[in-house]
């Protein structure tokens, strides 16, 4: 019998491997973009013509390639990147595999024109379904050119199976996104069919969001800067308020290169959880460090997907990572602050230094009180002394004044709080407080404010089961069916943590013996109801999410409702506990607690 296995000419074998790492335009794309990054290169210029089907040329001035090496690139698994099997682990370069070009070469038609710095002139090598057709001297500046022609001119098949020019560009723009965003420190331009779409000057990453999604981000977004010596992560989170209602800009990298990963996401939405409301998405633009030793990024041709060792690990400090950009944002005093903080840090990073720019670090003494005879300055002081002496004296009736108080330190009386007059707080519909702010006016939605102050109340309780409890003087017997018994019995130490005092008196009977104490007022078996629930349609989350429902069950039960009078004292409280919260811009369930409305804008 013939032997009927044979193998396949490499021109048939190249096509094949290359439909697996080039599908479509943006591909070639990537690969070059890249391949020009780990030359080297400053300034990446991109130009592309029909979406890239009927030309991609990429122009860099990295280091460029030798004669021999210009031919050797086009060769499968040819790389300058790795040569044994172990630096598979610590890779550093955006490519490695070598298959790039070849996978190129095999599909279109390339010209390649390349020089190093070393050399008097370059070359040119052109390349059709993997044949030299032509190989010149090239008179040309230090770095590299690629011109791809005619994607898959040899593969119908697959030139046809591509989309629309609008549905390939998009494509296209998005592998310039995350080349580009990773890489702030080299400058791009995409032009497609002679129009300059993107002109991205080398910056840091914040100024290269702006050039990628526009200046209005500056205000949109919020440090995030973790580093453990294990995983380190840096970039940027979309403020809450900012989420958007369509998956929008949702960048992980992981040493700088995009991936995707559902488990990672998931430590972002979580963080955002309580903040964002369910039907929107949190942006962010995150790059994760770890030591190449702990991923592995070989598991998939077109690498977007990466095996972690610790991937648990990575998610706890993700989420710890975000938790904390947020809680920063919102402890720094928000309203009229204005957040320069990371542009501080970029202003003495450009200037070489190695470290951040730190606060001075004045020593206080808490107890100086520039009224008490003993710590005013010595009469021997001279003229001068003379002068604050005389000054000191009327102000002794301070003394009298605040009499005993005397002993407090100075701070406890506020920042000079006689000069000020006192802030306003006006009602409008029963519903919301307005109020003034250093730029204008504040309005705050009473309801979802107060909310916001009880759930963080409440998460605290939880966390250090502290709940304030008020006894109640006729203990209620709430009777459950046998499903929602089982249930509150589940809850019972988390209900006792809030406050609730619960006594079990037979398997579907509960007496309500204490309540928390803000609850006093409001009927304890109707909230606990409630909170049973709220807790079945939510069971299918988390169990991490438990304390989430319940403490926001509870606060938004508990929150002073609308259309409820206020005096001025509990106005100005809502407000004031409002502004400590972690987060006070949204509400548990996401809604938007407050607007300003900035003076400056309508009356100039
Ligand atoms: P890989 O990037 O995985 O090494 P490629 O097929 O993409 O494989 O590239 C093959 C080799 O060609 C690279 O290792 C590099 O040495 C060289 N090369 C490709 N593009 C450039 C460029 N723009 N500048 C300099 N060298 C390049
Ligand atoms: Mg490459």
């Amino acid at each position: 019998m013939l032997d009927i296995i044979k193998l396949l000419p490499d021109s048939v074998a190249n096509q094949i491997a290359a439909g697996e790492v080039i599908q479509r335009p943006a591909s070639a794309v990537k690969e070059l973009m890249e391949n020009a990054l780990d030359a080297g290169a400053t300034q990446i210029d991109l130009a592309v013509k029909d979406a890239g089907k009927s030309m991609i040329m990429v122009v860099d001035n990295g280091c460029g390639m030798s004669e021999t090496d210009a031919r050797m690139c086009f060769e499968r698994h040819a790389t300058s990147k790795i040569s044994k099997a172990e630096d598979l682990f610590s890779i550093r370069t955006m490519g490695f595999r070598g298959e790039a070009l070849a996978s190129i070469a095999a599909i279109a038609q390339v010209e390649v024109r390349t020089r190093r710095k070393e050399d008097e002139v370059g070359v040119k090598i052109i390349n059709e379904g993997s044949v030299v057709k032509e190989q010149t001297l090239a008179p040309m500046a230090v770095g590299t050119t690629f011109a791809v022609k005619n994607l898959f001119f040899n593969v119908p098949a697959r030139r046809n199976f591509l989309k629309s020019p609008a549905a390939e560009m998009r494509h296209v723009v998005e592998e310039f996104t995350r080349v580009t965003l990773m890489n702030p420190e080299v400058g791009f331009t995409l032009t497609s069919d002679g129009k300059e779409l993107y002109h991205l000057y080398p910056g840091n990453l914040k100024q290269r969001i702006m050039g990628l999604f526009g200046n209005n981000y500056d205000g949109k977004l919020l440090p995030v800067n973790q580093d453990t010596d294990r995983v380190s992560i840096h970039g940027y989170i979309v403020k809450a308020e900012f989420a958007k209602k369509t998956r929008g800009e949702q960048y992980f990298f992981v040493n700088k290169r995009f991936i995707k990963h559902p488990y990672l996401h998931h430590a972002i939405e979580n963080a955002f959880l309580e903040m964002i409301p369910k039907d929107s998405f949190p942006g962010y633009f995150l790059d994760i460090e770890v030591d190449p030793a702990d991923i592995d990024v070989n598991i998939h041709p077109t690498k977007t997907e990466v095996n972690f060792l610790d991937v648990k690990l990575v998610y706890a400090i993700l989420h710890a990572a975000v938790r904390k950009a947020i809680g920063q944002h919102n402890l720094s005093p928000m309203i009229d602050f204005d957040e320069s903080a990371d542009l501080n840090n970029d202003f003495s990073m450009a200037m070489g230094m190695s470290q951040p720019l730190a606060i001075p670090n004045i020593p206080l003494d808490p107890n100086f009180n520039p009224f008490r005879k003993e710590s005013a300055p010595r009469e021997s002081h001279g003229e001068g002394g003379g002068y604050q002496a005389q000054h000191h004296e009327p102000l002794g009736d301070w003394r009298q004044l605040y009499g005993e108080r005397m002993d407090l330190p100075l701070e406890d009386f506020g920042p000079m709080e006689e000069s000020k007059p006192a802030r306003q707080y006006l009602q409008v519909n029963q519903s919301y407080i307005v109020t003034t702010v250093k730029s204008g006016l504040l309005v705050v939605d009473q309801h979802l404010a107060h909310a916001r102050v009880l759930f963080e109340k409440y998460l605290k309780e939880l966390e250090n089961h502290d709940g304030m409890s008020q006894q109640e003087l006729f203990p209620q017997a709430l009777t459950l069916n046998a499903n929602d018994a089982s249930l509150l019995k589940e809850m019972m130490p988390e209900l006792e943590n809030l406050g609730f005092v619960l006594e079990q008196a037979n398997p579907t009977t509960f007496m309500v013996n204490g309540t928390p104490s803000d609850a006093a007022d409001c009927d304890a078996g109707a909230l606990l109801e409630q909170i049973l629930d709220n807790y079945k349609i939510n069971r299918s989350d988390l169990q991490l999410n438990r304390k989430l429902g319940l403490a926001k069950t509870m606060a938004s039960q508990l929150a002073v409702k609308a259309q409820t009078k206020l005096s001025e004292n509990e106005m100005q409280s809502i407000v004031d506990q409002l502004f400590a919260c972690n987060v006070a811009e949204v509400a548990p369930d996401g809604k938007k607690i407050y607007v300003i409305i900035n003076m400056e804008d309508y009356f100039q």
